[in-house]
């Protein structure tokens, strides 16, 4: 599908422009005046939408649910005094009536909705002749096919102001991050639906408030269209994600004001010429890589053959230790993280094991 046919962010609403689209609030409602204390707040200049979740999506039973349906009122009392636009997550077809009636003017789908088929053709269905912009969450595992499927069910019902939300995904791995952003995944959503907007939601990528200017700065220059950051008039007594929210003023002067706004491109020659020159010097040197990649695949056909005539098992534990471990030190010399390393080698090893088992199965 190649959805050119989207409809771009400034024309969503008139309040929005072609400018970076910064949605802001609380993770959840939970009273009118937390609600309007929180926008009172923030710099209306730069936030033009303002978020709360209405239905919270709990892991656990008997954690805060959300306030319900009592909750979408105080959004109208929001777009009276500061107008900001207003943005809340929907999860099944009753969020959708509810939303729609109360005059929402954004809704989002959360992760664990995305990564249910059967929920997210529900709420397309739902939708099907209606207007509303629709943000769509990367879905909680690493499978850009599921949040592409998820935006294609939406654009099937006839949606047009489509966009998409990095909010990092579920690992058992320790990380600083409470969900890992893997910015390969949006950037290959990015590269199957270039004229898809996408917006970082920082706050559920960190899941505290250290990191927030960085990962927006990483996507800011990663050419996303938005942001949505959580923000609470008191976030420390917040009934949801009380350890990643900031305060309207930590949301301007922390992070917003910060932002240094990058071109895509540069009209100036100079500019231009010199990228030039560096992305022909890359393209050379990945040639070299791929081709000595090339030689190392040789060796593993002769190791293959060798390990054949000689009856030794294929993978040797003690050995791809040793490798990795060495590894680590020779990119530590050349500022390469371990963790590049580790993904490097584990592909490479991986790559090597399936050319020493073919080797093996043929010609047994
Ligand atoms: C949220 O935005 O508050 C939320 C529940 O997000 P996610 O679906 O990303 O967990
Ligand atoms: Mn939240």
């Amino acid at each position: 599908m190649e959805m050119n046919d989207l409809i771009p962010i400034k024309d969503w609403d008139e309040k929005l422009s072609d400018d970076l689209l910064v949605m802001a609030g609380p993770c959840s409602a939970e009273s009118e005046e937390q609600m309007l204390d929180t926008a009172r707040g923030l710099p209306l200049d730069k936030v033009k939408v303002f978020r709360a979740g209405i239905w919270k999506p709990r892991t656990r039973p008997n954690a805060f649910e959300g306030v319900g349906s009592i909750g979408l009122p105080w959004f109208r009392a929001v777009k009276k005094e500061t107008g900001l636009l207003s943005a809340t997550e929907v999860a099944n077809v009753k969020h959708v009536y509810e939303a729609l009636k109360a005059g929402i003017d954004i809704i989002w789908i959360g992760a664990r909705t995305t990564a249910n088929p059967f929920a997210m053709q529900e709420i397309a269905d739902a939708l099907v002749g209606v207007d509303i912009p629709v943000l769509v969450k990367n879905p909680v595992n690493a499978d850009v096919e599921l949040w592409l499927g998820g935006i294609e069910r939406l654009y099937g019902a006839g949606l047009r102001k489509l966009g998409a939300i990095h909010r990092g995904f579920s690992s058992y791995e320790k990380s600083i991050y409470r969900n890992a952003p893997q910015w390969q995944l949006p950037i290959e959503l990015k590269r199957r639906l270039p004229n898809l907007p996408i917006v970082c939601d920082p706050s559920h990528i960190c899941g505290n408030t250290t990191n927030l200017f960085e990962v927006s700065q990483r996507a800011l220059d990663l050419h996303y269209n938005g942001l949505i950051i959580e923000t609470h008039i008191n976030p420390s007594k917040a009934l949801s994600d009380n350890k990643q929210q900031v305060t309207p003023a930590q949301l301007s002067t922390e992070i917003l004001d910060r932002l240094v706004i990058r071109q895509i491109g540069s009209t100036n020659p100079e500019a231009i010429h010199s990228l030039e020159e560096m992305r022909a010097d890359i393209d050379g040197i990945d040639r070299k890589i791929i081709n000595l990649l090339g030689e190392r695949m040789k060796i593993s056909d002769k190791m293959g053959l060798h390990k054949k005539q000689f009856g030794i098992t294929v993978l040797q534990e003690k050995r791809w230790d040793e490798i990795l471990k060495n590894r680590y030190s020779l990119g530590e010399l050349n500022a390469l993280s371990n963790e590049f390393i580790e993904a490097l080698f584990k592909a490479i090893h991986q790559e090597s094991i399936n050319h020493q088992e073919a080797v093996l199965i043929d010609n047994k």
